[in-house]
């Protein structure tokens, strides 16, 4: 029989425990344990329900494009509580000098797809317009060498749009900074469109062009969640688990080779297995695997974490009507703003809050985070009340609030994030048996989390 430990219960850890739990059905000679250290299953997968509303402290959905989640989801049976965003709603507006201005209708990310309401924004400047237009002749480029999305942005639109759109935009999904993450892991299209077409602009309306010739499809929602929350996603994968694979509460401090298997030690408790799946956050993984591989560690400790903070508020009514049409508003570093960006919940899922609700959920990443960090709850309600008062007028009570602290759960891929891939993975063969899985690594989204369990897993049964 094969033993399989997995190390962390969060989505990735459940992903693979799942693969197994399917195998082990299908008459496998196959048994696992999942070690998780705290008393929950899920990781940031924490959804509460207060006053009628669905709060998310984490994840609030995530890009339906990727269709590892979704999969899982209809696999788990939860097919019919799946549930796109309102896109017919969809709205995003940038704080521009102190202004809430709505993102013009046709950019691609940052690359500007319709003419007229680009130029017609008050998002950009003049000099940045006349940048979107010379962008269309950017000549090809074989880029030898990784840069900062920043670096990459600026080449093509100049500093203003790294600072109105790229950062913005990717603090939310990175909790880190244009300047440092890096164009090859974080837009990998983008890059290649540069060495193919050279004008991002022009290769976004090829693209176009080719979808638009081909047979017409209805576009799926941009953002796919449960009706009931994300957290129900990990709840229907832990119901299939068997119990008895289960260890709650069970920190693990070390994994090491040990007779041709691993022993997993977590307390005072160790274990021998075949295989070991460690399904952490890099900084963590590089903690339980000093002892195994030195090198491995630090290449995995090298990957750098950011924590975020995010902060449910319900409001009543009168609040819900007062609130611009859309999804809700980016930050810009700029602004001088702490918070790094808002969601109006209500408007941008079903069945998140009551008719007479509005839901709001705040986001502070990166050193602002860090900032608010050693303040209690009740300080960052009142930042987040008065940046809202500035931003958006809204002077009310809220009928509710809740905060949400993640230490250094966001990844961020640095330059030169994939040539360290290459390094890890040169590293993890040496050490046969282990297999990796996690954010850290080829996707922080969920859908991404829940494809790396489940290779692991499919890895480590073969
Ligand atoms: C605030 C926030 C908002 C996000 N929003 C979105 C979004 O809208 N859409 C999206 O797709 N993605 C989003 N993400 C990213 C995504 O949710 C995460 O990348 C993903 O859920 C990480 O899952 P994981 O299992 O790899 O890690 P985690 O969820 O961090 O789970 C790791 C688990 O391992 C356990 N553990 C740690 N150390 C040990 C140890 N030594 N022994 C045993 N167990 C251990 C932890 O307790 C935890 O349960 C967001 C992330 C955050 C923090």
């Amino acid at each position: 029989m094969t033993r399989v430990a997995i190390v962390g219960g969060g989505i990735s850890g459940l992903a693979a425990a799942y693969e197994c739990e399917q195998r082990v059905r299908s008459g496998a000679d196959l048994e696992y344990v999942l070690y998780e250290s705290s008393s929950r299953l899920g990781g940031v997968l924490r959804t509460e329900s207060v006053d009628g509303c669905i709060v998310e402290a984490g994840p609030d959905s995530f890009v339906s494009e990727k269709p590892w989640a979704a999969d899982l989801c209809r696999s788990l049976g939860l097919g019919d509580q799946l549930i796109g965003s309102n896109d017919a709603d969809r709205k995003t507006y940038i704080l521009t000098r102190g202004r809430l201005v709505e993102m013009p209708d046709g950019l691609m990310f940052m690359v500007p797809t319709k003419i007229l309401p680009t130029g017609l924004s008050s998002l950009f400047s003049w000099k940045t317009k006349l940048r979107m237009t010379q962008e269309l002749f950017h000549p090809p480029r074989a880029a030898d060498h990784d840069e900062s999305v920043a670096a990459f942005v600026e080449r093509h639109y100049g500093s203003e749009m790294v600072d109105r759109l790229a950062d913005p935009l990717l603090s939310g999904v990175y909790g880190g900074e244009a300047a440092s993450l890096s164009v090859r892991a974080v837009l990998p299209r983008f890059a290649e469109m540069e060495r193919t077409h050279g004008s991002l602009g022009r290769a976004m309306l090829a693209a176009r062009k080719k979808m638009s010739s081909g047979p017409r499809k209805a576009a799926p929602s941009l953002f796919t969640s449960l009706k009931n929350g994300m957290q129900h996603l990990a709840e229907s994968v832990s119901a299939q688990l068997t119990r008895g694979t289960l260890l709650m509460n069970s920190s693990v401090q070390a994994i090491q080779a040990e007779a041709g298997g691993w022993v997993v030690s977590a307390g005072l408790n160790s274990d021998q297995f075949d295989r070991v799946i460690v399904a952490l956050p890099a900084s963590a993984a590089a903690a339980v695997l000093r002892m195994a591989s030195p090198e491995l560690s630090a290449e995995l400790a090298a990957i750098q974490y950011s924590s975020s903070i995010t902060v449910g508020l319900g409001y009543d009514r009168r609040v819900r009507q007062s609130l611009p049409p859309g999804f809700g508003f980016l930050v810009p570093r700029s602004e001088g703003k702490l918070l790094l960006a808002a969601t109006f919940v209500h408007n941008k899922f079903p069945h998140r809050a009551p008719e007479h609700r509005a839901l709001l959920r705040c986001f502070f990443a990166g050193s602002n985070a860090e900032n608010v960090w050693p303040l209690s709850d009740d300080q960052i309600v009142g930042i987040v009340r008065n940046e809202l008062q500035q931003i958006l007028g809204v002077r009310a009570e809220p009928q509710f609030a809740r905060v949400y602290k993640w230490k250094s759960a966001m990844a961020q891929y640095g330059v030169g994030h994939l040539e360290r891939l290459e390094r890890i993975e040169r590293l993890r063969q040496q050490l046969p048996g282990l297999a990796l899985a996690g954010n850290g690594f080829r996707g922080i989204g969920v859908p991404d989390c829940v494809r790396s369990g489940r290779e692991a897993a499919v890895l480590s049964a073969a």
